[in-house]
């Protein structure tokens, strides 16, 4: 089969590689339509992770089923599915408690979480693929109603950004009426506002500096702050009367850079204790590393940041971290989708076949202009 293989930084090919196949009787085997390239792709792309070389990407991937093992009783071939990103096993003590992101089963022992083709977080292959084998396909395979092809492009945020946005808001404690800023305009912080304003935030303020992300934020309703035109706290203590907002989110990870491009993995951390009212909370689903060997200085390196502990200590702030549980949230917002409540696919810049790949990496990973979202759809040719 075809699927995008790493051969380094920022080297990439679409080759032919062993086909994606039943390996276990709880198996099922999906042949993918839509698949995306994600921002924390990215970290791994430019050779910031330890991502080993010859691996497939691809952790948001919807699909066909055409073949389950022989243990699969609810998920049928002809099925159209939703992968979760978090592989997990659905029957370990934290699986067990809704726990997916930390599956005790999925990666290597000692280690929880686990998902396809993410550096670290275990054997799996990606999905940028033609196929891709979905283990304990029961558990993990969400099913798609009768219009899951015409709507995949909002489907297909399903597998991580859309419920990953959702969890920065749920761990931020934000409450109807209250206001939110979230860090960070790429993917999953439109997702982020998406979700808040779905829940019932009174103000929204989405910070970046890219034009063409705060032109989506604001087509939801969020109010764009630019970062370039002047500091975000400042314009944030503006918009709310001098007392910050309720909660915030953080949606750009380590590899934060400020808009003269000096990279601070504390930098958005910071800015969030300081744009947060005092008891207000925080959602972190930006991807941060416990070892980061090309940091741009010895503390980066070992993974550590100039956290502001004391302001935050001071402000008696809460925060929440780690990647989401998808499977906490996959249902409803499906449900929210097929009620055409939500239309997620509104931040989708490209589709293109699995061909394009290796150029749309290059382009989204220069933050080229219009270059928001790329959906895969490895089922068409160029
Ligand atoms: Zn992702
Ligand atoms: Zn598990």
């Amino acid at each position: 089969m075809k699927a995008l293989v790493y051969h380094g930084p920022r080297q990439v090919s679409v080759d032919d590689v062993p086909d994606a196949r039943i390996e276990k009787p709880t198996d099922v085997l999906v042949r993918i339509t839509s698949t995306n390239i994600c921002g924390s792709d990215l970290h791994m792309y430019e050779g910031r992770t330890d991502f080993e070389q010859g691996r497939i990407f691809g952790h948001e991937n919807l699909g066909e089923v055409v073949e389950v093992g022989d243990a699969v009783d609810k998920i049928a071939v002809g099925d159209m599915v939703s992968a979760p990103f978090n592989v997990s096993c659905g029957h370990c003590e934290n699986c067990e408690h809704g726990l997916t992101n930390y599956c005790l089963r999925a990666n290597e022992p000692g280690l929880a979480g686990a998902a396809y083709g993410f550096a670290d977080m275990g054997p799996w292959p990606g999905g940028q693929a033609e196929y891709l084998r979905v283990p304990w396909g029961d558990f993990q395979c969400l099913r798609l109603p009768e219009d899951a092809r015409e709507k995949q492009d909002d489907y297909v945020m399903l597998s991580d950004i859309f419920p990953t946005g959702w969890h920065a808001v749920e761990m931020s404690g934000m409450k109807p009426g209250e206001s939110i800023v979230i860090y960070g305009g790429g993917p999953v912080g439109l997702m982020a506002a998406l979700s808040a304003v779905t829940r019932g935030a009174a103000q929204v303020m989405v910070v970046d500096r890219h034009p063409d992300r705060l032109r989506l934020a604001e087509q939801i309703g969020a109010i764009p702050i630019d970062d370039s035109q002047g500091s975000p706290v400042d314009q944030v203590m503006e918009l709310t009367k001098g007392r910050g907002a309720d909660r915030g989110c953080e949606c750009v990870g380590y590899q934060a850079h400020d808009p003269q491009g000096n990279e601070d993995n504390a930098d958005t951390l910071n800015k969030l204790v300081s744009s947060v009212r005092f008891t207000g909370g925080i959602g972190t689903v930006g991807v941060f590393v416990p070892q980061d060997p090309g940091g741009p200085d010895e503390l980066s390196q070992q993974g550590k940041a100039r956290f502001d502990f004391g302001n935050f200590w001071f402000k008696g702030q809460q925060m929440g971290t780690g990647q989401a549980p998808i499977k906490r949230y996959n249902r409803h917002l499906r449900s929210l989708i097929a009620a055409d409540k939500v239309k997620p696919s509104w931040i989708v810049s490209h589709d293109l076949p699995l061909d394009g790949a290796p150029e749309a990496y290059k382009r989204f990973d220069a933050r080229e202009d219009g270059w928001t979202k790329v959906v895969l759809h490895p089922d068409q040719t160029a």
